[in-house]
């Protein structure tokens, strides 16, 4: 959703936008008859007959369950991030990029997700500093190049966030360079923080078996430990994390669970 550009999804040679092809993904399975609760589920169990979800607004029994809660953006977990969140501490520069209109601006994190968060601020800021934990990007040779060229990008390589500073914004980051352990305080207008993605089961603890990271692992049907429980997208463990590799996903598991009813009924 929080995507602005696609450009690796096929069908669009144009690339789009994250928000629009969920709109088309959305109007498309409710065309073909899919029915969408929003609710957050609270805990999934695995009793003797069916499975039951609970959610905030009640319980429901299946017979067959497809997680895709994917992932969310890792945190900083340094004193300030939550603090100023919203203050100057942001996790979307899609969605808060424009508010940061000729200012100075750091990013952090050194994946595909910083790079383009850094790409895209530079439509508003005056200047953006990537601040790196190592001296190589994990980033694709592709944006890695994009970036080298911005003018308005600077790097800063070894260094970590250790606190991020202000009073009821944020006005500084203090940093350490890792190689010397030196400490600095540097100006800074906002920190877009893009150090990579968590995966949303906490709900699933003790009920579904997760890796020590947390996603959940399954085979190449996408079927769990858990027979007529399924997974797909960015959830899963080893997962490419891409629109293209999540939907798959989702197709596989489609018709593991399908071929799991046949065989129940
Ligand atoms: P990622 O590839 O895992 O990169 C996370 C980055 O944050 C790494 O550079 C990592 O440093 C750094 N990092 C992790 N924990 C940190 C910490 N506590 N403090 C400081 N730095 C930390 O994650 P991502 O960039 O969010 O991407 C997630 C997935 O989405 C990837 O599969 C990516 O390909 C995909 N994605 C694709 C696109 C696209 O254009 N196709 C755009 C965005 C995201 P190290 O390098 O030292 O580990």
């Amino acid at each position: 959703m929080n995507a602005e550009r696609i450009e690796n999804y096929p069908g669009f040679p144009d690339g789009i936008s994250g928000s629009k092809l969920a709109d088309f993904m959305h109007r498309q399975a409710v065309k073909h008859g899919l029915e969408i609760l929003p609710d957050e589920v609270t805990t999934i169990e695995n009793k003797a007959k069916f499975k039951r979800v609970e959610t905030n607004q009640g319980s429901f029994n299946a017979k067959a369950i497809i997680i895709a809660s994917g992932c969310q953006r890792r945190k900083l977990e340094v004193p300030g991030e939550d603090k100023f969140l919203g203050k100057g501490v942001s996790y979307c520069a899609i969605c808060d990029g424009p508010l940061f209109k000729d200012k100075v601006l750091a990013v952090v994190g050194g994946g595909n997700a910083a790079i383009t968060e850094a790409l895209s601020l530079t439509k508003f800021a005056s200047s953006i500093k990537v601040i790196h934990r190592r001296h190589q990007l994990r980033a694709t040779k592709a944006l890695q190049e994009k970036a080298s060229a911005e003018p308005k990008i600077e790097f800063l390589w070894d260094t970590i966030v250790t606190e991020i500073q202000g009073d009821n914004i944020m006005t500084h980051l203090k940093l350490q360079e890792i190689t010397t352990g030196k400490l600095s305080t540097l100006r800074f207008d906002g920190v877009f923080v893009a150090i990579g993605l968590a995966p949303n089961t906490g709900y699933l603890k003790g009920n579904i078996p997760l890796d020590k990271a947390g996603y959940i692992i399954t085979n190449d049907l996408m079927e769990t430990k858990v027979p007529g429980i399924f997974a797909a997208g960015d959830i899963r463990y080893n997962s490419p994390r891409q629109v293209i590799t999540a939907a798959g996903d989702g197709a596989i598991a489609a018709l593991s669970a399908e071929r799991f009813l046949t065989q129940l009924a």
